[in-house]
């Protein structure tokens, strides 16, 4: 077997100790008999292992008593229209914040059942900052804030809570959620897929303040309501078992790793290791100006855009795989979320050096 240090923006490289936990415990879950796939979502051993990823999430991310944690389908982008249905709550204007191309989905998105108004754009300068928090146009009346808080196609990353200015502040916290220590007392709501940073892709986890619970429009699907979902434990109807499983065992790692205190120092190492690296050659770029670029997803061009094909099969060859950059924006990205090891960012920036060397 050879694994390869795998730079996939999402789905994206797990643990390998999960991998290695989950393989040990495929066929039988503790004594249980059976595969935890195989389980009744209703059984005692099943609400066992969810409970425990619900406890153990609450306590890696200190979420407060006054919100539920909600564990859902349909991924970050059925957030995309989940949120405006739940949060509207008789109002009809959203603000939002477009810093990327995830922004520029939840607006579409939201616009099907409100008014958005955007409350600050980089649209303009190609995505390459974020506007000054001074500069933003909030609207009293908007029902609540949105904003993403790190763009992984753009590799923008906002470094501190913005100030929502008296509104309930909501976030797509699908790329950089475990990555650091969040102050979720500042948020109305926070939601993020689990391919990023949290395990395989098929589920995603919803924190939202009481409070915000319980204005659904009529027209909400069930399994959308978070009122319904936080009724029903999140099992009005089958969950997605296996995934929320897997995303416990990543919860567990996290935890042995240190928490978020430690998840935050080894991504600033590893980042900071990257971008100095581009920044020191003259063979590579970054477009991001330097205060917003994310600490997960790092874009880079070469000098010579009709090597990337060239750069990504050799890389390939050299078990660094998933380096081409989205399809909308082209160029190279290396996403590198809590588990990428430092052993792999060291592998990137050698293969990187010696590229430049031999066609520089
Ligand atoms: C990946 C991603 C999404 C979409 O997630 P899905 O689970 O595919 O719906 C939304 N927002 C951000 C910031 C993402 O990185």
């Amino acid at each position: 077997m050879s694994r390869v240090y795998n730079f996939s923006a999402g789905p994206s490289t797990m643990p390998e100790a999960v991998l290695q936990r989950a393989q040990a415990e495929m066929l039988e879950w503790g004594k249980s008999g059976m595969s935890v796939m195989e389980m009744s979502h209703r059984g005692k051993e099943y609400v066992s292992i969810a409970e425990k990823a619900e406890a153990d999430f609450k306590e890696i991310l200190g979420v407060p008593e006054n919100y539920k944690v909600l564990f859902v389908s349909g991924g970050a982008t059925g957030q995309f229209a989940a949120i405006p249905m739940n949060l509207l709550a008789g109002k009809t204007v959203a603000n939002y914040v477009n810093t990327g191309i995830w922004s520029g989905k939840a607006i579409s998105e939201a616009k099907k059942y409100g008014e958005v108004k955007v409350a600050a754009s980089s649209k303009e300068n190609g995505f390459k900052n974020i506007p000054a928090r001074a500069d933003w146009k909030i609207d009293p009346e908007a029902a609540y804030l949105h904003y993403t808080s790190n763009e992984t196609i753009n590799g923008v990353e906002f470094q501190e809570i913005p100030d929502a200015g008296g509104l309930p502040l909501v976030c797509d916290m699908s790329s950089n959620i475990l990555s650091r220590p969040v102050d979720v007392s500042q948020f109305g709501l926070i939601y993020a897929g689990a391919q990023k940073n949290m395990g395989p892709a098929g589920i995603a986890v919803v924190i939202v303040r009481d409070d915000l619970i319980g204005h659904a429009l009529p027209i909400t699907p069930s399994i959308f309501d978070y009122k319904v979902m936080a009724e029903n434990g999140s099992m009005l109807n089958t969950p997605p078992t296996y995934n929320w499983y897997l995303l416990g065992l990543v919860l567990e790692w996290v935890k042995e790793q240190g928490g978020l205190t430690a998840m935050e120092a080894h991504n600033k190492a590893k980042a900071a290791k990257l971008y100095a690296a581009i920044d020191a050659s003259p063979f590579y770029g970054n477009p991001v100006e330097p205060a917003f670029r994310s600490r997960m997803n790092v874009p880079f061009t070469l000098a010579k855009p009709d090597l990337e094909k060239e750069f990504t099969t050799q890389a390939k060859a050299a078990g660094l795989v998933s380096l081409g950059g989205h399809r909308s924006v082209g160029g190279m990205r290396a996403s590198i979320y809590n588990a990428m090891p430092m052993a792999g960012v060291d592998a990137l920036i050698e293969f990187m050096a010696e590229f430049e060397r031999k066609n520089g």
